[in-house]
């Protein structure tokens, strides 16, 4: 084609974008209707010819954002203009599409109330890697981005944002703030609407919020699949001389997930390590007591019944004699091992109360069994062939959970126990 600058007349030009662009469409947002004026590539099989507005929308906004194409119902209301295009619109998308990745440029121009153009325009690798150079920064809060607008408290006006251009560029909404909040809070999580509601109100807002000034909150949000995900809620207020009656600012929800998820990982790995007994790898002192107090926690306000059994190594200062004290911790490491398959299928906790001494709770047994279970453990340990040391055997003390116990009472019963265990000639089990 004579592209000679000289000659280029708007003929030309509607010839070139039909060659150079992938999809021309116009819509009619009051008949809710669009129609493709021509399509090719990958929009020849993603659009149809004609079809319904709203769904086209849907396919555009949700179903290419890599994501899946069910969107749950509530998820909509975060685009206010889902229903209708009003003004010029232009936003990057990132389309799926036979799980392949496609990065689109869809623009949005009005013809007249309701008639719009929409073109959609797929960029080859190296235009994607160009803007992908220059916007990094952008492209990072893009990645992570689920959806922002601009509010205006004091019109209490909603207007959403192309956030891919970070321009003024907004499409106007009908939905008004104060009725916005009350859609958005059934897409949070129970537990934080309380939170939500008190952050995202407006006075809350116009005490809280300076001129220019950013605050945030993390909090629990369905994502577009309807499932729960970690999002951090930011509010920026424009920059405004005049606070009396000027009241705009950016409202921004950003998908932090997999970082949460991760840091609650780490978290949780550090709770972990903190409460393990390092040689053992069972509760370590200080969480195993944790674990009594719980237990007499839950039997107290849920009626939930607890044992407690003090198990103590027989003679155990003689394996350390005889074998060193390498071979006694390795005795007591197979012991501790012991002690937790025994009890893996069973609703219990156990710890390493300090040198050989092992405390279990164990939950929701009744008195008979739980002694029955003790008798069947001191036996399965005295006939376990020990490495290097052989045979060994243990005594327990146990004794149950009761109404009007103490924790101090309950411990000192079960002490006397394991005492008679060990005064009635050792490797038996006693119940006080
Ligand atoms: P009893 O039947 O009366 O319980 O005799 P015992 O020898 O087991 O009791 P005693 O309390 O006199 O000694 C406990 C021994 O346990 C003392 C110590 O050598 C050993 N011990 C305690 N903690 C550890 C440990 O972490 N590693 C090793 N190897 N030995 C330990
Ligand atoms: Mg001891
Ligand atoms: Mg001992």
């Amino acid at each position: 084609m004579d592209l000679n600058f000289e000659y280029l007349t708007l003929e030309k030009i509607a010839e070139y974008i039909k060659d150079n662009v992938d999809a021309v469409l116009v819509v009619d947002a009051e008949a809710g209707e669009f129609k493709s004026v021509f399509r090719k590539g990958i929009f020849e099989d993603l659009i149809e010819e004609r079809g319904s507005y709203q769904k086209l929308i849907e396919t555009l906004w949700f179903h290419f954002n890599g994501s899946s194409d069910k969107i749950t119902d509530e998820y909509k209301v975060f685009i206010p203009s889902f229903g209708k295009f009003t003004g010029k619109y232009s936003r990057r998308l990132n389309i799926s599409y036979n799980e392949q990745k496609y990065a689109v440029q869809m623009m949005v121009y009005p013809i007249n109330e309701n008639i719009s153009l929409v073109v959609l325009d797929e960029l080859d690798n190296s235009e994607y890697m160009q803007d992908f150079l220059t916007n990094e920064k952008v492209k990072s809060i893009q990645n992570s981005y689920l959806f922002s607008m601009y509010i205006d408290l004091f019109k209490d006006e909603t207007s959403s944002i192309s956030v891919t251009e970070i321009s003024d560029d907004t499409m106007n909404s009908s939905i008004k703030y104060s009725e916005w909040r009350y859609m958005i809070v059934n897409m949070i999580w129970p537990d934080d609407q309380a939170l939500f509601m008190e952050r995202t109100d407006p006075e809350y807002l116009k005490k809280h919020l300076a001129p220019g000034r950013t605050s945030s909150f993390d909090c629990l949000m369905q994502n577009l699949e309807g499932k729960f995900i970690w999002v951090k809620l930011t509010f920026s207020r424009a920059m405004t001389n005049n606070s009396e009656e000027d009241f705009r600012f950016v409202f921004m929800v950003q998908d932090i997930n997999e970082n949460a998820q991760e840091l609650m990982n780490e978290l949780k790995k550090y709770e972990e390590l903190a409460s393990k007994d390092a040689l053992t790898e069972v509760f370590n002192h200080g969480r195993i007591e944790t674990e009594m107090y719980n237990a007499f926690d839950n039997f107290n306000k849920k009626g939930i019944k607890a044992s407690l059994l003090l198990l103590d190594l027989d003679f155990f200062k003689n394996v350390n004699d005889q074998f060193g004290h390498a071979v006694g911790d390795k005795t007591l490491k197979r012991f501790a091992r012991i002690l937790k398959e025994y009890f893996e299928d069973k609703y219990a906790a156990i710890g390493r109360w300090g040198g050989e001494e092992f405390v279990v709770v164990l939950y929701e047994t009744n008195e008979d069994e739980v002694l029955k279970q003790a008798e069947e453990l001191r036996g399965l340990i005295s006939v376990t062939e020990f490495k290097i040391c052989g045979h060994i055997t243990c005594s327990i003390g146990v004794t149950h959970i009761t109404k009007d116990d103490t924790f101090n009472e309950a411990f000192e019963r079960m002490d006397r126990a394991l005492y008679k265990a060990k005064s009635d000639g050792r490797n038996c089990v006693r119940v006080l």
